[in-house]
């Protein structure tokens, strides 16, 4: 059996007090790997080990030392590209495809904060002053310290390279606690990190669970310097709360229940293609996915029609067959809850389009966490799988009459992550973008991201912003120098 071991000062450990979890395969429920739990005293070690290295030779770099790492760093990964791709799509059961695209933003990921770092000026105020000799203000980023990074298992390695990129290339060091469910592609990057000379201590990995577990032993300790993390809005609460304590900021990139919204006028073969990757990439797996899509009434059963015909032609399969385009959801567990949303939804009335229960998979594959893309309509704004982020590969589609009605229904969520809008109205286009209440808005597209410009949440979906020099906001902290002359 494969073994998963932490990675602490550039060395991969067992669990100090020899804890050890199952990784089960998304596909058929089969352990593929046993997991070494991180103990509090491995959490101890991997922060003292995090710290020392601020002081360290990671601390004396110069950036242009810093970014010519990160650079190998980022052509390592791409060298390993086959053995990253293995590692996540053992652990979340994705279409080769779609794992292959994650593990590519992987490798990018530090690369462009390298770019970022080495390009982004601060600032400078000369003042005047009551002798007349006057003074000079300016600006030096300084890394906040260790930083714990705390990561869901939807897109692991591209999540988790979102925050360590950045807090590396502004000279931070990492502990990274990956989710439980997806621990692979971490730890194989300490081989990487290690391999292109990356200092003791810059880059740990500690494995292990959320509450009483690895993951409140990081977040509350008090040798970390900020946290940041991604995953559900109610953990980022819990995480704040431990944040709270030692007054640490947080970065927080949260839930989201997104909207789209389909006007008449759209490019119909344009919004039904970005429909079909926002509902159903990654088996609804994806935070900015599209669970309520509003469509202007004309265009409401062409469009119904239109999806319903895409996803019967959806493929379901394994990773290795290269015809399939949507693999099983990450866990029984997943499977049970999303299956709980199927069954509201008939029990609320909803008119199942298509889909709605578990396909019928072969052999050992019958013990896998399948379940079947869905289509609803037919039911009210307030029904449970219409106010709930469900985070499976379900949408339902809703009517409706005019620009200000869907704007406020839109808006009606306590999430507010992403949307995106279809029309072929300029006018339109920027003023609802504009009145949209979410951290990103994509027009005629979607997850078209430029990684220097800024995504995050509003509401319940987040708190700060990162990408581009924003994540440099919370990865440095921003000193002002005064000099009276
Ligand atoms: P989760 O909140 O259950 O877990 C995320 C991580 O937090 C895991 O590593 C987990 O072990 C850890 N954790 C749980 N409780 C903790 C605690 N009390 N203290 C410290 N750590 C704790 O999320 P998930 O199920 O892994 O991921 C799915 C969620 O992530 C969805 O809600 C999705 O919308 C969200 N997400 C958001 C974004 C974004 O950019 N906004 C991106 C991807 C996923």
């Amino acid at each position: 059996m494969k073994k998963v071991q932490n990675f602490i000062n550039n060395e991969y450990k067992d669990g100090s007090d020899a804890k050890t979890f199952p990784k089960l395969s998304p596909l058929n429920n089969a352990q593929i790997a046993e997991v070494c739990e991180a103990s509090k005293s491995d959490v101890d070690a991997a922060v003292s080990s995090a710290k020392k290295a601020l002081k360290g030779p990671w601390g004396k770099m110069t950036t242009e030392e810093r970014v010519a790492i990160l650079y190998k760093v980022a052509d390592e990964i791409t060298r390993r590209f086959e053995d990253f791709v293995a590692a996540e799509v053992a652990d979340t059961g994705m279409p080769q495809h779609t794992s292959q695209f994650m593990c590519v933003r992987g490798a990018q990921n530090f690369k462009i904060f390298a770019d970022v770092i080495k390009n982004v000026p601060t600032e400078f105020f000369e003042m005047a002053t009551p002798d007349g000799k006057g003074a000079m203000n300016y600006a030096i980023r300084r890394p906040v310290g260790v930083v714990g990074v705390v990561c869901p298992w939807n897109a692991p390695l591209l999540l988790m390279t979102w925050k360590v990129g950045p807090a590396l290339a502004c000279g931070n060091t990492v502990v990274v606690k990956p989710s439980e469910e997806t621990p692979q592609t971490a730890a194989l990057l300490g081989e990487v990190m290690r391999d292109v000379g990356v200092p003791e201590g810059v880059y740990n990995v500690v494995h292990g669970f959320g509450p009483n577990s690895t993951g409140e032993f990081l977040t509350t300790h008090q040798d970390v310097d900020a946290i940041t993390f991604t995953g559900e809005t109610r953990t980022g609460a819990a995480i704040m709360k431990a944040a709270a304590d030692g007054a640490r900021p947080v970065s927080l990139e949260m839930g989201g229940k997104n909207a789209a919204i389909v006007f008449a006028d759209a490019d119909l073969d344009v919004a039904t293609e970005a429909l079909m990757r926002s509902c159903f990439m990654n088996t609804g797996q994806v935070c900015l996915g599209t669970e309520r899509v509003f469509v202007e009434r004309p265009l409401f059963d062409t469009l119904v029609n239109a999806l319903k015909e895409k996803v019967a032609a959806l493929k379901i399969g394994i990773p290795s067959d290269h015809s399939s385009n949507m693999g099983p959801l990450i866990s029984k567990e997943h499977q049970a809850k999303v299956l709980s949303y199927y069954k509201k939804a008939v029990e609320e009335g909803a008119n199942v389009v298509i889909g709605g229960g578990v396909p019928k998979m072969e052999g050992d594959l019958a013990n896998g966490s399948w379940v079947e893309p869905t289509i609803w309509t037919g039911l009210n704004d307030d029904a449970t799988i219409a106010v709930d982020e469900i985070f499976g590969p379900c949408t339902h589609i809703f009517p409706f009459d005019t620009e200000d009605e869907v704007i406020e229904r839109a808006n009606n969520t306590k999430y507010g992550l992403s949307s995106a809008i279809f029309t072929s109205n300029l006018q339109r286009a920027h003023r609802v973008a504009a009145q949209i209440e979410a951290g990103v808005v994509w027009v005629n597209s979607w997850f078209l991201r430029d990684l220097r410009t800024a995504f995050g949440g509003a509401k319940n979906s987040g708190i700060g912003r990162e990408g581009g020099v924003h994540s440099l906001e919370f990865y440095t902290e921003l000193k002002n120098v005064c000099i009276k002359l």
